[in-house]
């Protein structure tokens, strides 16, 4: 399974791409399955200048009309290529509280999208820390992935067994990403968690033997730096380590 489920384009105010060319990308890495993940604060707020205003001034953006326009658009490049790529209709939804503009809306629907991918969950500010995981998804109303997260750590600190949480996560359909971004918008860091896991023999047979799904994703923002080789190495890293991947039924 060659997938990449997270990926930005002009869509985020940090992705710099049109969805075919990203696409393309893609497809010239060989991928078998690949799904969009804009932000969702970038594709209900369209213009940094919108988002930026100041707090005090209201701005209610569109819900149904943005996240709309944004889904029928990949749904179309999703048609134009179904012969080359398998094409996910995905979200990336902030967590952090902290500025009220990146939290989802309490009325924006996505429970029409693919999934979701959850992010900041290991910020002391995110809704979840210490939260509970499993009514959020129940709000996405899709599936839902963890992106970017140190899922043990994040389970330890809510003083759980992680083995019976990772079962939990998979009565749920909640998947674990493993990220391995390294580009020039995230300063070429590696995830420590993701490197860890690879070489951890002990987290590695907790996630097999729950049967919880990761994806692989490598949250890319310019197509130019697009790694279709590191992708698909890491893709059959995680295939010689036997574990199940989010949406390994469609290919
Ligand atoms: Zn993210
Ligand atoms: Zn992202």
């Amino acid at each position: 399974m060659l997938q990449d489920l997270h990926a930005h384009t002009y869509y985020s105010f940090c992705g710099g791409d049109a969805p075919e060319e990203v696409v393309k990308a893609a497809i010239a890495g060989g991928l078998h399955l690949f799904g969009f993940t804009d932000h969702s604060y970038g594709i209900l707020y369209q213009s940094l200048s919108f988002f930026n205003l100041p707090e005090n001034i209201e701005v209610q953006p569109d819900c149904i009309r943005t996240l709309r326009r944004y889904y029928d658009h990949i749904n179309l490049i999703r048609e134009a290529y179904k012969d080359q790529i398998t094409i996910l209709r995905g979200i990336e939804v902030c967590t952090w509280t902290g500025h009220g503009r990146h939290a989802l809306p309490p009325e924006a629907d996505i429970s029409y999208f693919d999934y979701c991918l959850m992010e900041n969950l290991d910020n002391p500010d995110s809704s979840i820390a210490g939260g509970d995981l499993f009514a959020f998804a129940e709000r996405c109303g899709c599936k839902l992935g963890i992106a970017h997260t140190d899922l043990f750590a994040f389970i330890k600190a809510l003083g759980e067994d992680p083995l019976s949480y990772l079962m939990k996560m998979k009565e749920h359909g909640i998947f674990w990403e493993l990220n391995i971004s390294h580009d020039s918008i995230h300063h070429y860091r590696e995830h420590p968690y993701m490197l860890h896991f690879f070489e951890d023999e002990e987290q590695q047979a907790l996630v097999r033997r729950s049967g919880v799904e990761i994806s692989i994703g490598f949250d890319g923002h310019r197509v130019a730096e697009y790694p279709g080789d590191r992708v698909k190495c890491y893709c059959r890293r995680a295939e010689e380590l036997g574990l199940r991947f989010a949406f390994e039924d469609l290919i």
